[in-house]
């Protein structure tokens, strides 16, 4: 660890220990200038047994501090029973310095140690000089010393425990009580070796060689505890990061908590998860998590990860996560000492575990994205569909299916011409490809099975699939069908409407500007012929204006209807007879037998038959003789106008009944009329709860026949088209 990242209560203490052992060495100081060889010597002897002890400690770790268990106050409870009290402080002073330093300790550590080991060792000799020491053969001086040293390490583990609380953020009772008891039995077992050594010192030196055996008895048994702790903390760290790695799969994983635990089990300084997905990288520490983006082709992103500090000191040792198939990241572990082959087993199999949870966490959200899109792919109104590199239907959604009439198992597979003919296949192969944002559109035309044509507007984008270099195109498709018809529409009538107004507006100007030069014949037939003939063109120009009139009403949903009860025979028996007068010899009537009463709108009825009639006259050769039949049949009245004119392709029979719709067989060389007649007494018909439909076959005439309902026989749709009359009055009111 970094000093920088040391918590600042944890430096006061460093400071505060570190002054304290000043003092404590102050205090023997004067002292020192006493010192005969003897003392010299012995100085000597224990701090060489300090410095044995210290680099033969066994270490156990504490979260980010380590503790190590070593025989260094065994060697002191002997200095304390042979050596005078400044002897011991300076061996204690030098032992513990150069062995924390031959350990490499960061030196804020070897202050707060040697620190806490002088002032623990002053405790200790201060209490075995009060408590009144005497002979080393002396049984009761060796409790004293006991006690004494109990002094030391009551100093001792209550600095490191206090360290380790306030690294750790742990409470001071909750790291002092769990290794209590092994702490105890560890220093009484060293006072117990100290006290034997003195002893054997003062009486025969060379029995100190029968202490070899106990001393290595207790290393080994020392080490053995301390291996089977840190194996079960290994145990349960492991255990706690494979509940970790088995979390829920829909969750980012988070390996913060996880780097932690690594550094735990593997005692290493830092550890760190490098974590690759896509463009990004993730480096993800024990304290901290960045976030990179290398950008394919820009340098200098990838600049930015180097220059990542992933940590301060060794050189990291490093596990890949994922294999050469796909490669997920790495695991960086900083640590000292090279990973033995235990931990590098265990690395890989962490690494391992993560590639794993990876590849899971990557396919759990591929599969959600793919349920998600599908699902709106399956309901939106545009048609999409995927073209593969090979220019094959590669997707073809429910709404294309609607749009186009072609089934998705009769698409996919395809080429994309066979499919949508070649025209739009040749739009979408010129379409401009984004990658991203918005596509232009182009609009095209597609045949349905059953002959009629859409308008479809397509975008594309290009798409990458993780397994194919190669891009496939994804084409959007919008019905602009109506639209781009309305747009027709709406200039078909401009042009139409424009040139129907003009056609009688140029006779009658022409006309009357000859009547106002004066330079019309004087004879009063000639002028009754002219004001015929502008009769004719101005009736022309109301009954256009009419049909626009009733047109808009249509469409605003407020066409005016005033049904009552009449006579239908009369009515058209009379508007026969009007076109007969007209056109002697070709309009003929077939009355029905008895009067039929129909509840209708006279006006409206005489406009539909009129209409009619004179299309029947218009679109067919003057040679040719008109119908006109009255009758009733399945409980309504039919009148049916029949023609021999050229007739109705089957394909148009149901067309010349919209809008502005005028065949070419019938209007051929005609100029006569915008199209909207026969629309209108459709929807007249309607509005009276009848019918119009016509009959007709190619060459042999047609036959426009509508029905109404009698007005005795169907009181209730009579009463319908009362009352549709009187809202549609309430609404033009
Ligand atoms: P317009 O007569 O002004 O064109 P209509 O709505 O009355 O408008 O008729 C629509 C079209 O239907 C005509 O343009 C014509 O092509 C066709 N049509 C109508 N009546 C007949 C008929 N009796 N015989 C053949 N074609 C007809």
């Amino acid at each position: 660890m970094n000093t920088n990242d040391v918590p600042s209560p944890v430096r006061i203490l460093v400071a505060v220990t570190a002054s304290l052992g000043v003092a404590a060495l102050a205090i023997r100081l004067p002292d020192i200038p006493t010192w005969e060889r003897g003392d010299v010597f012995a100085v000597l002897l224990l701090a060489a047994g300090t410095l044995i002890a210290e680099r033969f400690s066994i270490p156990l770790r504490h979260g980010t501090e380590i503790v190590n268990f070593a025989l260094s106050d065994a060697v002191w409870a002997a200095g304390l029973l042979l050596v005078r009290p400044s002897v011991l402080t300076v061996a204690v002073l030098l032992g513990v310095t150069l062995g924390q330093v031959s350990q490499r300790r960061a030196p804020y550590k070897i202050a707060f140690n040697v620190g806490q080991f002088l002032v623990g060792i002053t405790v200790a000799e201060a209490l075995f000089g009060v408590l009144g020491g005497g002979s080393i053969t002396d049984s009761w001086t060796w409790t004293l010393a006991f006690v004494a040293m109990g002094g030391c390490f009551v100093v001792n583990a209550s600095s490191i425990v206090l360290v380790v609380s306030l690294m750790e953020h742990k409470r001071f009772i909750d790291v002092l009580v769990p290794p209590l008891h092994i702490n105890v039995l560890h220093w009484a077992g060293n006072m117990v070796l100290g006290i034997l050594a003195a002893v054997a010192w003062s009486t025969s030196a060379a029995a100190i060689v029968l202490l070899a055996a106990p001393i290595a008895l207790s290393f080994a048994a020392y080490r053995v505890r301390v291996a089977s702790v840190k194996e079960r903390n290994d145990w349960r760290r492991m255990y706690e990061a494979g509940t970790y790695l088995s979390g829920p799969l829909g969750k980012r994983p988070d390996f913060q908590p996880f780097a932690r635990l690594l550094e735990d089990i593997l005692q290493a300084e830092a550890v760190e998860l490098i974590v690759v997905e896509d463009e990004q990288v993730t480096v993800h520490g024990s304290r901290h998590k960045h976030t990179f983006r290398v950008i394919e082709g820009d340098p200098s992103s990838v600049d930015t990860l180097v220059s990542v500090r992933v940590g301060s000191t060794p050189t990291p040792q490093i596990a890949l996560i994922g294999d050469e198939e796909q490669m997920h990241g790495v695991i960086a572990v900083y640590r000292e000492a090279p990973l033995d082959e235990r931990d590098s087993a265990l690395l890989d199999n962490l690494a391992g575990q993560i590639a794993l949870r990876l590849r899971n966490h990557r396919l759990f959200g591929e599969t959600l994205e793919q349920a998600r899109l599908a699902q709106i792919i399956g309901h939106t109104a545009d048609g999409i569909f995927t073209v593969a590199p090979d220019g094959t239907v590669a997707s073809w959604n429910p709404a294309m299916e609607l749009i186009t009439g072609c089934h998705r198992d009769r698409a996919i597979g395809r080429l994309c011409e066979e499919v949508l003919g070649p025209r739009m296949a040749e739009t979408i192969a010129s379409l401009p490809i984004a990658p991203t944002g918005d596509a232009k559109a182009s609009d095209s035309l597609v045949e349905r099975p059953d002959g009629s044509l859409r308008w479809l507007r397509v975008r594309a984008q290009s798409i990458r699939d993780h397994e194919h270099a190669a891009r496939s195109i994804v084409v959007v498709a919008h019905d602009v069908t109506a639209e781009v018809q309305a747009e027709q529409l709406k200039h078909d009538f401009v042009s139409l409407v424009s040139h129907e107004l003009r056609t009688p507006l140029t006779p009658l100007k022409g006309f009357l500007r000859s009547l106002l030069d004066g330079i019309v014949e004087d004879a009063p037939e000639a002028r009754q012929e002219y004001y015929r003939i502008m009769l004719r063109q101005t009736e022309r120009l109301e009954r256009l204006i009419g049909d626009l009139l009733d047109v808009s009403q249509i469409e605003s949903g407020n066409l005016l209807i005033e049904p009552k009860q009449i006579e239908l025979g009369y009515l058209v028996r009379r508007q026969v007879g009007d076109f007969e007068r007209q056109h002697s010899d070709r309009v003929r009537f077939h009355g029905p037998g008895a009067p039929l009463l129909v509840y209708a709108d006279a006006m409206r009825v005489e406009q539909v038959l009129s209409n009619l009639i004179s299309n029947a006259l218009k679109y067919s050769p003057r040679e040719t003789a008109i119908e006109v039949s009255v009758g009733s049949a399945d409980g309504k009245a039919v009148v049916a106008v029949q023609d021999r004119g050229p007739g109705i392709t089957e394909a148009e029979q149901e067309r010349i009944f919209e809008r502005f719709y005028r065949s070419d067989t019938a209007t051929a060389g005609r100029t006569n009329g915008v199209g909207l007649g026969l629309f209108i007494a459709r929807n007249l018909i309607d509005a009276m709860s009848g019918e119009l439909a016509v009959s007709s076959e190619l060459g042999d005439g047609s036959t426009f026949a509508f029905t109404l309902p009698l007005s005795y026989a169907t009181s209730k749709s009579g009463r319908a088209a009362s009352e549709r009359s009187a809202r549609v009055k309430a609404a033009t009111a």
